[in-house]
Parts: structure tokens; C-alpha cells; sequence
């Protein structure tokens, strides 16, 4: 799905890749960056201006990646979310016919939200399966490891630490799972949707920090579990909309 680009992803009413209308389709022109399997997809969804209305100016356009005009300008080395091929794409002066656009013209920011409603329900989904991992790991390895002749877990303050992931982590789970619900059943939920992603993605990272620190040194290499899940959560209060973006739907949403 190619939503940002070079200038910035946040505000998307900031796009600069147009599809102009021409005879038989569009022809469209752009860049797009990190932009999640952009390696490897065969398809890309791209969203592009298609008139200078605030609104109702962006559709939504299927991008084959034999294409004339197609081009991946580069893999780009992410801090997590290692294995999702992440990359700059570049549209050259493509030509679309239109069965390539998805709904009608201008009607790209309604289709992407409802989209994206999925995406940011299932990202809260991941950060609670990375906090559930990180608590996992590290009570195992608390059991274990020996430190001044006890197991870690029989410091207090490590069984604090276990036992606040343990609840906040339920908290976050018992809110995804509650708005999975509601899309399920045909609800909007844009601002419960964002809610779940934000407290999922903050539990996640609080919980993958607690687990590097708990494992030492040995959670500080850079193909330990700890800090796999730690670079994995990271990325979570970014990408599919920052934290401060959801917090604005949220206010929005509330009257605020
Ligand atoms: C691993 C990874 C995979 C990604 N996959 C995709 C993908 O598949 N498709 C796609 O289109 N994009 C993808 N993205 C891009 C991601 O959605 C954007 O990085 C994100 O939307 C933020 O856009 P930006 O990076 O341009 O940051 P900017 O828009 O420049 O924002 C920078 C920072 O400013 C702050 N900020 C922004 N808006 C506000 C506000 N209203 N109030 C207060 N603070 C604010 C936030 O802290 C934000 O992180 C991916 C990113 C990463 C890291």
C-alpha cells in the first residue's frame, strides 16, 4: 500500500503523486517511501492526486509491477520489521487504464480509511503477540538466571516489572480484541481503532524494553529475541500512523 512519500506521511493531504486524466485511463507520476514489501509485490495500491480538491482529490490506483515506468529505487534498512521488504518506489509517467483506479475518482481518503481501520486493528494485534513474546521470554528467563545466588525471578523488583507487563499487556489485548469485535460487526470504530494502537504499541514497547534490560548483555546482541522484539515494537507508534496522529483522530473523535 503506498500511501507516504518522500515528504512525509503523516498528513496525507500533502501528496504530490498525480494521476492525470487521459484518454482511456491516467497517466501517473510520483515516489513513494517505505513502502511495506515495495520489494517484492506484484501489486502496488497507490494513492495519488487525482484533482486539487481538499477532500475529494485522492484516488486509489493498482499498480502492476511489470508496468513501464515502475521502478524500485531502493531497498531502504529498517530498524525493525526487518523481513517486510521495505522500499522507495518511483512512478514514471505510467500509463493506468481506468480499471486500475479502485472506487470512484476522488474517493481514495474514504476507501484508505476504512482500510486502514483493518491495518491499525491488526498492528494492534502484532504489538500485543510482540508484548506477549517479551513477557514470555523473560519469565522463562527470569526463572533461570542465577544472579547473586538466586533466580531473577525471586527479586522483588523483577516481579514487578513481569507483573505490570502481565497487566498491561491484558488491558491492551481485552481493547483490541473489544474493537476487532466492532469492525467485525460493521462499526466505524475509527476512534477506538486508534486507542487500541496507540495503548497496544506503548505496551509493546514498554514490554520488549523490560525484557533487553532483564536479559542483560545477552539482550543487547543483535540477534537476540529481546532485541528483535524491541526493534519490531519500535516501529509500532510509527508506521501505520503516528502516535500523535492517532491521538488527534482520537481527540477529534471525542470532541476535544
Ligand atoms: C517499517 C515501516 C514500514 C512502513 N510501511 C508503509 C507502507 O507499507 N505504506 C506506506 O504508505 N507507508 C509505510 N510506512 C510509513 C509510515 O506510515 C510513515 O513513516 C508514518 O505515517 C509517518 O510519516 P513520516 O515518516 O513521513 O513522518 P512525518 O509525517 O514527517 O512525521 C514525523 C513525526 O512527527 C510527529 N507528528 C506527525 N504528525 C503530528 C501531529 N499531527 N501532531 C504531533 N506530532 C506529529 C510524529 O512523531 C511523527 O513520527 C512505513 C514506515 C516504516 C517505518
Amino acid at each position: 500500500l503506498g500511501l507516504t512519500e518522500p515528504s512525509g506521511g503523516s498528513d496525507l493531504s500533502q501528496i504530490k503523486t498525480r494521476a492525470v486524466r487521459v484518454e482511456g485511463g491516467y497517466r501517473l507520476t510520483g515516489r513513494k517511501k517505505f513502502i511495506s514489501c515495495g520489494g517484492q509485490a506484484h501489486q502496488i495500491t497507490v494513492l495519488a492526486r487525482t484533482s486539487d480538491e481538499v477532500r475529494r482529490g485522492f484516488s486509489l490506483f493498482v499498480v502492476d509491477r511489470d508496468t513501464p515506468g515502475f521502478r524500485v529505487l531502493e531497498a531502504l534498512e529498517t530498524t525493525g520489521w526487518r523481513a517486510s521488504g521495505t522500499a522507495a518506489l518511483a512512478f514514471e509517467d505510467i500509463f493506468l487504464s481506468d480499471e486500475h483506479r479502485i472506487g470512484p475518482e476522488g474517493a481514495g481518503l474514504l476507501c484508505l480509511m476504512r482500510n486502514l481501520h483493518t491495518e491499525r486493528i491488526l498492528l494492534a494485534a502484532q504489538a500485543c503477540g510482540i508484548a506477549e513474546s517479551a513477557l514470555e521470554i523473560s519469565a522463562a528467563y527470569a526463572k533461570t538466571r542465577m544472579v547473586s545466588g538466586r533466580s531473577l525471578n525471586q527479586f522483588q523488583a523483577t516481579r514487578q516489572t513481569l507483573a505490570t507487563i502481565a497487566t498491561d499487556l491484558y488491558a491492551a489485548k481485552a481493547l483490541t480484541l473489544r474493537v476487532a469485535q466492532r469492525l467485525n460487526g460493521g462499526s466505524w470504530a475509527g476512534t477506538e481503532v486508534s486507542m487500541a494502537k496507540n495503548i497496544s504499541a506503548v505496551v509493546a514497547q514498554r514490554a520488549t524494553a523490560a525484557a533487553v534490560q532483564l536479559h542483560g548483555g545477552a539482550g543487547c546482541l543483535e540477534d537476540s529475541v529481546p532485541a528483535r522484539l524491541h526493534r519490531d515494537a519500535r516501529v509500532l507508534t510509527i508506521a501505520g500512523g503516528p502516535l500523535e496522529v492517532m491521538n488527534e483522530t482520537i481527540a477529534d473523535g471525542l470532541g476535544f
